[in-house]
């Protein structure tokens, strides 16, 4: 069994993956808070788990691997939407949630979690949870809001190696009258007036954020599990949170492994809602730029480094994917994977190393079987490269013409179809077994026309 290690955040080493059961392989990620179209940021996390999971399926065996991504369907952001267009919050969150699955599984092709647990499911779980801390002396109550009390946990910071001094002398926690400590952070809150509210020991109220992340894991996975990833913005302080309250809660049981990706940037700044520098997944695929495409491009970074997005980028991964769809296609692929592919995603998911394995690989069949791995030249994400059927049958009655043109001496047909070709982006490969052809980025089947 190949060995897979990856780097760890709580401990910042990189560390040999050894499952606390390897018939039970356990990942949570948190997911996206659901009130609006993803973006490209967002779709950073969601296939950089998603080629861990492909990973951890392939070592362990595909029954043996549980992958969990939530949606956070109950949040501020998602009743200012209501506030703003009057639309109930089931409706936004479903309509949100649909766009997440075309855009995230649909378009950039992952493979769906095993769970995707909507947070407003679990909160009965949720309100068990805060029961237990508040028996405990982790919380409290306070005019309606529980509060986790974050000095009863002696490795809060741990995660992100801050102090708690340093969180109060950086300004970094809010204050409300409501909190004993201002480090204090919310496990309940009321709710007023038409917001959303479920029953509780406390009054109706909703839960905090933190919270709904550490009671789905802790009911779909239990109080230990292997893997616990986002992104590295969310390492405080709501990861440093979901530690503090599931420690509290299980006698010190969590995630055994941290993994957090870095960021997708522009000009230098994380991509995001609030600074509006932001463009959609759907964005690009309306743009024209296969699904498969942003997969590579997003893929072509260590996902502990932060990265661009540039047209650029796009543009040669379209090439490359061009290039090997031609090279494997009709192919069947190899029944292992290359051991180069597979050690370079199991040194801490190298994806760009084992982009550079594929692109040394002289054998179809393997080309194929690596980039399977990655998500990429599967069968379904293809048709972005293919014509349709009377495009090819066009390209084909061409190159016939062309073939009896020449038998004919007639070089001016035959040189009008080569022309036709190179404007149209078709490239023609002569070979000693007949004509073999593909179409290149920008293939434009209007210029054929007139060569019919
Ligand atoms: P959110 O809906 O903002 O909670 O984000 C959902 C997921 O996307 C989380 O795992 C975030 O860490 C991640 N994320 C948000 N913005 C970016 C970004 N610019 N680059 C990479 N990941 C991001
Ligand atoms: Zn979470």
């Amino acid at each position: 069994m190949t060995q897979i290690k990856l780097h760890n955040t709580a401990t910042r080493r990189k560390e040999v993956f050894d499952p606390l059961d390897p018939k039970n392989v356990r990942l949570y990620v948190c997911g996206p808070t659901v009130y609006d179209r993803a973006h490209l940021g967002n779709a950073r996390p969601v296939v950089v788990f998603d080629v861990l999971f492909r990973l951890l399926r392939h070592t362990f065996g595909a029954e043996h691997v549980t992958y969990v991504r939530n949606y956070t369907d109950i949040d501020d952001k998602i009743i200012a939407k209501y506030r703003e267009t009057g639309r109930s919050v089931q409706d936004i969150t479903a309509e949100t949630i649909k766009w997440y699955e075309d855009d995230m599984i649909a378009g950039l092709g992952t493979l769906p979690p095993t769970h995707q647990p909507r947070a407003t499911d679990y909160v009965r779980q949720m309100i068990a949870m805060i029961e237990g801390l508040i028996a405990k002396d982790h919380a409290y109550e306070a005019q309606g809001h529980v509060l986790f009390k974050v000095r009863s946990y002696a490795d809060y910071g741990a995660l992100s190696g801050r102090s708690v001094d340093d969180m109060i002398a950086g300004a970094r926690v809010e204050v409300a009258p409501y909190k004993a400590d201002p480090l204090d952070f919310v496990l309940w809150k009321p709710s007023t007036g038409d917001e959303p509210a479920w029953d509780s020991p406390w009054g109706p109220g909703r839960p905090g954020w933190h919270i709904e992340c550490s009671a789905m894991a802790r009911d779909l996975l239990g109080e230990s599990f292997d893997i616990h990833g986002g992104g590295l913005d969310l390492q405080f302080p709501h990861h440093e949170n979901e530690i503090a309250q599931s420690k509290c809660a299980h006698d010190g049981a969590f995630a055994r492994i941290w993994m957090h990706n870095e960021m997708l940037q522009v000009e230098g700044k994380k991509m995001s809602k609030s600074l509006g520098n932001f463009f959609t997944v759907r964005d690009l695929l309306d743009q024209g730029i296969p699904g498969e495409v942003i997969r590579f491009v997003l893929l072509s970074t260590h996902y502990a480094k932060p990265m661009d997005w540039t047209a650029e980028k796009a543009r040669q991964a379209e090439d490359t994917l061009r290039k090997w769809r031609g090279l494997t296609n009709g192919i069947e692929p190899s029944v292992k994977p290359a051991s180069s592919v597979l050690d370079a995603l199991a040194d801490d998911l190298n994806t760009p190393k084992a982009i550079a394995a594929l692109h040394g690989m002289s054998d179809p069949s393997d080309l194929l079987a690596g980039a399977a791995l990655l998500g990429l030249l599967a069968p379904n994400m293809g048709r972005w490269t293919r014509p349709d059927a009377a495009t090819v049958a066009l390209i084909e009655g061409l190159l016939q013409d062309r073939l009896n043109a020449r038998k004919a001496r007639d070089f001016e047909r035959a040189d009008a179809i080569r022309d036709g070709f190179v404007a149209a982006g078709v490239e023609v490969n002569d070979t000693k077994d007949g004509q073999g052809w593909q179409v290149k980025p920008g293939f434009d089947p209007t210029k054929l026309e007139a060569l019919k």
